[in-house]
């Protein structure tokens, strides 16, 4: 290779990083390097076979265009993937930067030597040991919703896919707020992947991630990344907001990249989107974004029964005494709407006071399990102020209309709209809102509840009003 050829190397990779942006330029060109050429032929290589498909599907005119940009007589452009064990032997103090980021080779010289009983990749594959799984959270108990049908199917998808098979998104980005089913999914996904013996899913929360891979791998040398970073499938991160720390951070990009450019899946959850992962840096957010980035919504009534349910004759497999009556599950799939935690939460309560006390669970028990279970956990305590303000706003009336005795029709109504939301929403006693209602009887406050509750089942009209009012106030 000549010092021409190098430097028309140099200024050909400037040109490229120029036309294509820098992530674009990092993701696929970062190592790529000149091996030398043959007459109107440019030889080029990078690491992995993946990345050298990916290159000559969607690069190469551009990447040949760069070179005749200087003139140098090449009209065809060679990609071969170099060996990884020459290479890191040959070039060990250049070995390529996103295995080996420069803070980790003072540690890789120290330990090049480290040899574990089983030598150092069975070593390292001992250290990668992902996080424990739970048996229940499979596939056959995770159930489908509106809210959550394309993650699942995105999920069903890593699963199904062939390991010699391109990736069809990478990464695949999940996002939720807390208890809507991201840790269940992901799980079910590392148990179905590894239901098959050539393929291997690691799971680990970020946490696991920082403490156990992170340094994992730093006790290992470049080549042992790699052979572990093959060995993997697909990698599946969880709770990702929780990653800190900028060397941390570096690390995941590390490993981000290398698996993504080694056509490895990943997959990853958190609690917000790429963007507002703030922590986390730009290039990071973005690559992230680059994937396919699903949300699931909060779990709809029906779908929290359907979970109800589908836990409840799964406990009973095991306590065969157990029995919640419809109705019971009808009202905690009502009124336990935060999360699949707390229904979850709500259904052990139900079991364990079924188990200690043995009498039935009637629907008087479970409202009064349920209201002290969800009580301290109650993502936004709705105020019956904040009722009693934005029924009035709705209904063009005060707020001192509300709580006066007056008997007009027009204030009546969304008396009894602002009593039954208090009655809904919080967990306020009928006695308790009649307080607050101007000192009203608990009775009247019943009769108000009942009167809604029947008007709703008949008038459409109605029904949208108090739903907008509801969604109004839970947010
Ligand atoms: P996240 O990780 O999003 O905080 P989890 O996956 O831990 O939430 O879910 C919380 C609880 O709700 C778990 O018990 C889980 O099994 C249950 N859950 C959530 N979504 C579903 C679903 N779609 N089907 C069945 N169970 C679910
Ligand atoms: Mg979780």
């Amino acid at each position: 290779m000549t010092s021409t050829d190098l430097q028309q190397w140099t200024r050909v990779r400037d040109r490229l990083r120029a036309e294509v942006g820098d992530d674009v330029y990092s993701s696929w060109f970062a190592r790529m390097e000149l091996e030398g050429s043959e007459g109107d032929t440019v030889k080029l290589s990078v690491p992995t076979r993946f990345l050298k498909s990916w290159i000559q599907s969607h690069y190469a005119e551009r990447v040949l265009a760069c070179w005749q940009a200087e003139e140098c007589g090449f009209s065809r452009i060679e990609l071969t993937v170099r060996s990884s064990i020459a290479r890191i032997h040959g070039t060990i103090g250049k070995a390529p930067e996103i295995l080996a980021p420069p803070r980790e080779r003072d540690v890789r010289s120290k330990c090049a030597d480290l040899r574990l009983p089983n030598g150092p990749i069975a070593g390292l594959h001992e250290s990668l040991g992902g996080s424990p799984l739970d048996p229940r959270l499979t596939f056959d108990t995770f159930v489908i919703g509106r809210c959550n049908t394309l993650a699942h199917a995105a999920a069903k998808q890593v699963v199904i896919a062939r390991r010699d098979e391109p990736v069809m998104f990478n990464p695949l980005y999940i996002h939720a707020g807390v208890g809507l089913g991201k840790t269940h999914l992901l799980q079910s996904l590392a148990w179905a992947g590894n239901a098959s013996p050539d393929r291997k899913l690691l799971y680990l929360t970020a946490e696991r991630f920082m403490y156990g891979f992170v340094s994992a791998l730093r006790a290992q040398n470049a080549l042992a990344f790699k052979e572990a970073v093959r060995s993997i499938d697909v990698l599946i991160i969880d709770d990702l907001q929780f990653l800190q720390g900028k060397s941390t951070q570096a690390e995941f990009c590390h490993t981000l990249n290398a698996l993504i450019d080694a056509g490895r899946q990943v997959v990853i959850a958190a609690d917000r989107p790429p963007s507002d992962l703030e922590s986390l840096e730009e290039r990071v957010r973005s690559r992230l974004a680059g994937g396919l980035v699903v949300e699931m919504g909060s779990l709809g009534e029906e779908l929290r029964l359907e979970i109800l349910r589908s836990r409840t004759a799964a406990a009973k497999l095991q306590h065969p005494g157990f029995d919640v009556p419809p109705p019971v599950l009808a009202f905690i799939a009502k009124t336990v709407t935060h999360n699949g935690r707390d229904l979850e939460g709500a259904l052990n309560r139900l079991l364990a006071h079924s188990k200690l006390t043995g009498n039935p669970i009637t629907l008087e028990m479970a409202e009064r399990e349920i209201r002290d279970l969800i009580r301290p956990q109650e993502p936004k305590r709705i105020k019956i102020e904040d009722i009693q303000r934005i029924v009035a706003r709705q209904y063009n009336v005060s707020r001192a209309d509300l709580l006066s005795s007056r008997r007009t029709a027009n204030v009546v109504r969304p008396r009894q709209v602002a009593m039954y939301l208090a009655k809904a929403l919080t967990l306020r006693s009928l006695p308790e809102i009649g307080r607050r209602f101007g000192g009203r009887d608990h009775t009247t406050v019943l009769h108000a509840v009942r009167k809604i509750e029947s008007l709703v089942s008949t008038d459409n009209t109605l029904a949208d009003e108090i739903e907008l009012l509801k969604r109004q106030l839970q947010e």
